[in-house]
């Protein structure tokens, strides 16, 4: 097992068995993947900076929204993946209460594994998709943070993940550079769906990480019952297309 090659700015905050757990999670990805498809990068390197290394740096804003809110500990990540955001921050921040969603079942079950072999507590799993899970009264409007990563554009994943969110709560949307025209989609969707886009700036940047924006939002008010739409609509036909 090797060191991560993060760069010591982004590890800074993590206690030695945080680091150790990361590495552990990185060895997982790096194996499951021989089995399948779990993510397109091979080396460590990879998995480190462009994935584990990415989520990390959401931990500076989380940490303000932490501050500003010490009540609000449950966070959702919707489309997780093989874990990213979510298991990266949980790693990172063990007080917080993370819950991981995601449609494809092998990908649940993969962070299911790592949740088992790391021995986290407070994290769940749900396989499903967004537009069903965000009917349940059991998940509707029940946490505090959501993140979404390499999801959907901007319009089609507030009406994902708004629902999820309570009043008050905020959102963080890593996104590529240019997203001049999903943002401005994405403003009006958020107002439709309860919400409203604050912010989106670029992250310092990171050895080996993408350039990323973070899309950050809060929750005003709750979301209407008309959202999210049936299973596929909100891609097919988002929110937020035209000026009003
Ligand atoms: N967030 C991860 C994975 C991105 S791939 C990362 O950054 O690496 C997008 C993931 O979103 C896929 O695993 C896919 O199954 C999931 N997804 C897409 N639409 C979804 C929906 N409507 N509900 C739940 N999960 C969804």
């Amino acid at each position: 097992m090797t060191n991560l090659t993060i760069g010591d700015d982004l590890l800074a905050s993590l206690s030695i068995e945080s680091r150790e757990q990361l590495r552990t999670y990185r060895d997982l990805i790096l194996h499951w993947n021989q089995r399948f498809n779990l993510t397109a990068l091979e080396s460590e390197e990879a998995v480190d900076q462009r994935l584990i290394g990415d989520a990390l740096r959401l931990l500076p804003t989380i940490d303000v929204v932490l501050t500003r809110r010490p009540d609000g500990r449950r966070l959702v990540d919707l489309g997780t993946g093989a874990g990213l955001p979510g298991v990266a921050i949980k790693i990172a921040r063990p007080d917080l209460d993370v819950t991981l969603i995601d449609a494809t079942q092998k990908k649940v079950h993969f962070v299911q594994h790592v949740i088992d072999e790391l021995g986290l507590t407070g994290t769940h799993t749900i396989h499903g998709r967004a537009e069903d899970i965000g009917r349940m009264m059991d998940y509707r409007q029940q946490y505090a943070i959501g993140t979404a990563r390499a999801v959907a554009a901007l319009p089609t994943l507030l009406e994902l993940l708004l629902p999820l969110i309570e009043p008050g709560g905020t959102f963080l949307l890593p996104k590529g550079e240019a997203i001049a025209e999903e943002l401005a989609a994405g403003r009006r969707a958020a107002g439709m769906l309860g919400g409203r886009i604050l912010d989106a700036t670029l992250l310092p940047e990171c050895a080996g990480a993408p350039v990323t924006r973070l899309v950050t939002g809060v929750k005003l008010r709750s979301t209407s019952d008309r959202y999210p739409r049936r299973a596929g609509i909100p891609n097919r036909e988002p929110l937020g297309r035209d000026s009003p």
